[in-house]
């Protein structure tokens, strides 16, 4: 045993060791498939529920089945999970009505749901949508593209958990857009886009959540402002100017036929789904 002043470094060492190790496990964590993620899949067709579910744990995500909207809301109360698969058409509590209950609870109203509806009913997205849910697929449907639509919620969840998704200053499709929110300040390939109040608030509001649908009565409300009123015909006009602003960039802004726009950073989204 030494003097005291000789344990310092012992001390030092043995923290900093603690300190790789805790360091190299959260890398690890991160490394493996988000093992701490949960689902509930609320769907009444056992094939499509054990579908969704087979390829939502393949990605390391733990799944839970409802077979009703009432157990469904049940289970997303009592567990919150980390993202709900709900289908429209269910037994006893229909999945608008659960995701209005969902979206109503305090607990859950961040919880995000992605909506499985019928393909074509674009009445019933619009409705999912304004309802609180966050994307849908539209059955039949490929489990490649509802894993992707889910690792985009989940990636939106991890930037919301590190504040990127509040940052001043935005930067998309690999660096080529950039929003400056402080500044008002677009810049499309380093160069400076020159956008009404009006698109600028409609790019960065379609923007804050690449590859998620807005309907345009939710653009409507985003964008509103002291002296815009805008109708769901103006918003086209908007869309068609920004885009013309956006030159090389316009692809990014997407519509989705009868339903509303989408903002796609292309490159990164269909990376994501290739991989798949
Ligand atoms: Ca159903």
């Amino acid at each position: 045993m030494g003097p005291p002043t000789a344990l310092f470094p012992v001390v030092f060492t043995k923290s900093t060791h603690n300190l790789n190790i805790i360091q190299r496990s959260l890398r690890d964590t991160s490394a493996v498939k988000t093992p701490s993620i949960t689902a509930i899949v609320i769907e009444d067709e056992p094939e499509i529920a054990d579908l969704i579910r087979f390829h939502l744990e393949r990605e390391g995500i733990a799944t839970t089945i409802a077979h009703s909207g009432q157990r469904g809301l049940e289970l997303v109360t009592s567990t919150v999970p980390s993202l709900v698969v709900l289908d429209l058409m269910l037994p006893d509590l229909n999945g608008l009505q659960v995701c209005q209950r969902v979206r109503a609870n305090a607990a859950t109203a961040q919880t995000p749901i992605i909506m499985v509806t019928a393909k074509g009913s674009e009445s019933d997205i619009i409705a999912g949508l304004e309802a609180g849910a966050d994307d849908y697929v539209t059955k039949p449907f490929s489990p490649k593209v509802l894993v992707a639509r889910v690792r985009t919620t989940l990636r939106r969840l991890q930037l919301a958990a590190t504040g990127a998704d509040k940052a001043d200053r935005r930067e998309l499709i690999g660096g080529r857009l950039v929003i400056d929110t402080a500044r008002h300040v677009v810049l499309g390939d380093g160069v400076p886009v020159d956008l009404t109040i009006t698109e600028f608030r409609l790019l960065n509001f379609l923007a804050q959540r690449p590859g998620f649908v807005r309907t345009r009565d939710q653009i409507i409300s985003a964008v509103h402002g002291q002296n815009t009123r805008l109708s769901t015909r103006t918003v086209d006009v908007h869309v068609t100017a920004l885009r013309m602003k956006l030159r090389d960039l316009q692809s990014a802004i997407e519509t989705i036929r009868g339903v509303g726009y989408r903002f796609s950073e292309v490159g990164s989204v269909e990376a994501t789904v290739v991989d798949g």
